[in-house]
């Protein structure tokens, strides 16, 4: 640690000699500034150190620098960039005991969790108070807490938080439902039955049966249990009884449908295989109909595909099943965020900052870039100024860029919503406005021995599930005659015990 501090009051030193040096009014201006802004975080300007392996190196930033100005508060990046895998550049890190104030990482939450305990960060439920309002109104956000409160009942790091809201849904080929006279599905019969369509009758029109009905680019078929009303995931009845949809009677139900379809070909045969880029693929040669993902980046194959697939267009429509119900929703507590080095000089500071991004003005920043330059406040609201919706770039490209949407802060959904294209907006306002999206279960929290014999358990269970199901869709069991010895496999694995322990942690969670 004595190095680590030596090279801070180094760099901090040269920051000052460099501000002398200039002479300039600009630094002079920035400094005053800071004096009177009711954001300052220190009368002295303060340095916090990063750990943070991004695409964008913060320091110099518009954004962060204008959050210096505000706070007098600058970070400075120390983790090297030459090491691009994350989580190499996180062990070497705590490995070398050499932790910088702040740690930043898209998982953050397996680390502090593991580490936080030993001594590596500090727990920021101790470093929360009055003085920090904005951090201490999410944490009481039930569904935070419980996301990243550790078995011994401290928290390690704040996490990012999202909206909660719409995020992903079905999306069908108007342009070949027209060319075939039909309508979008209401029911798995009706899904069925247009996919068959699209595989038979050559909705792209080519002479070629090359369509493709259902797509998904998550690797998995998981998305078709909810055409059934099955869940892959832990679940909770009407009654609060935790359940494993997996092993529910519906999963039976949707395994013998889905393998069906498989069967047929309406299901990419590479479905398992394929990656991240089955959209651009099968969107992009024109062969894809149906698939389940997030509206946002879903729709824009409208905007991109206009020209070399004329008539492209990908419409949502309500979830296929009983009730219309989506059983996505975005995670409002998630597992990127910021811990506080336990050895760090310079916690209370680190704790202000990172209250200062959940603040108005910090969030304005985080999702909306710098007045002026990226938006204007239209009667209190910001708005995208147009070539962040409408330019070369994405709203994202252009905003990380510019140290925007960084380190941990609210997204607000008002900032997606904006450059959403119209079809996108369709989507999610339908979802959103007929109350399609149904609770999640929510992020437990455990006790150190519930922690290990769970993941212990669910190792197992998941591993054998995932296998048994593709087994299932390829036809090399049968969903019928096996559906029970698959139950008494997992019941041999412990989802029994693993499901009790579900069940206590929930009943504390709603008990809370
Ligand atoms: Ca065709």
């Amino acid at each position: 640690m004595k190095k680590y501090f030596k090279i801070t009051a180094a760099a901090l030193m040269l920051t000052m000699l460099a501000s002398c040096g200039t002479g300039g009014g600009e630094t002079e201006t920035a400094e005053t500034s800071g004096g009177d802004s009711p954001y300052l975080i220190t009368e002295e300007p303060t340095e916090l150190t990063l750990f943070a392996i991004t695409d964008t190196r913060l320091d110099d930033t518009e954004v962060w620098q204008k959050i210096k100005e505000l706070t007098n508060v600058s970070i400075k990046t120390v983790s090297s960039t030459s090491n691009s895998d994350a989580d190499t550049a996180m062990n070497t890190m705590l490995m070398s005991g050499e932790i910088p104030d702040l740690v930043f990482s898209t998982t953050m939450k397996t680390y502090a969790n593991e580490y936080g305990p030993d001594g590596a960060f500090a727990p920021i439920d101790e470093l929360i108070s009055d003085e920090t309002p904005n951090l201490q109104k999410q944490i009481e956000r039930k569904e935070i807490k419980s996301f990243i409160t550790n078995y011994d009942g401290h928290m390690y790091y704040m996490c990012g938080v999202n909206p909660d809201t719409v995020s992903q849904g079905w999306m069908i080929r108007q342009d070949w439902l027209d060319a075939l006279g039909l309508e979008a599905p209401t029911n798995a019969e009706e899904f069925y039955e247009v996919l068959k369509a699209f595989k038979t009758q050559d909705p792209n029109g080519n002479g070629q049966a090359d369509e493709i009905p259902y797509i998904s680019r998550f690797g998995t078929v998981d998305d078709l249990d909810f055409i059934f009303n099955a869940t892959p995931e832990w679940t909770v009845d009407e009654n609060g009884q935790v359940y494993y949809g997996p092993a529910r009677p519906e999963f039976k139900t949707a395994y013998e449908n889905i393998a069906k379809w498989y069967a047929e070909g309406l299901i990419d045969q590479e479905i398992y295989t394929r990656g991240a880029k089955s959209r651009d693929q099968l969107f992009g040669n024109n062969t894809a109909g149906v698939i389940h993902d997030w509206f946002g980046s879903t729709a824009q194959f409208n905007d991109i595909l206009a020209e070399t697939v004329p008539g492209f267009r990908l419409v949502a429509f309500a979830p296929p099943n009983e009730g219309n119900i989506e059983y996505t929703r975005r995670d409002v507590a998630i597992t990127q965020g910021v811990a506080i080095a336990a050895n760090s000089e310079k916690k209370d500071v680190a704790i202000k900052l990172l209250d200062f991004l959940f603040s108005e003005e910090g969030s304005r920043l985080m999702n909306f870039g710098i007045e002026g330059e990226t938006y204007d406040l239209v009667d209190g609201k910001p708005i995208f100024k147009d070539f962040v919706v409408n330019g070369d770039k994405t709203a994202i490209q252009i905003l990380t860029e510019m140290g925007a949407c960084s380190l941990v802060y609210e997204q607000d959904f008002e900032y997606e919503r904006q450059w959403l294209n119209e079809d996108a907006k369709a989507g999610s306002d339908m979802y959103i406005n007929n109350g399609y999206l149904t609770t999640r279960f929510p992020g437990l929290s455990y006790t150190d021995e519930e922690y290990k014999r769970f993941n212990e358990i669910m190792t197992n269970v998941d591993t054998f599930r995932s296998e048994r199901c593709q087994q299932w869709v390829f036809g090399s069991e049968d969903v019928s005659s096996t559906f029970d010895s698959y139950l008494a496999e997992l019941d041999r694995l412990g989802l029994q015990e693993a499901t009790e322990i579900q069940q206590a942690a929930y009943d504390r969670y709603m008990s809370e």
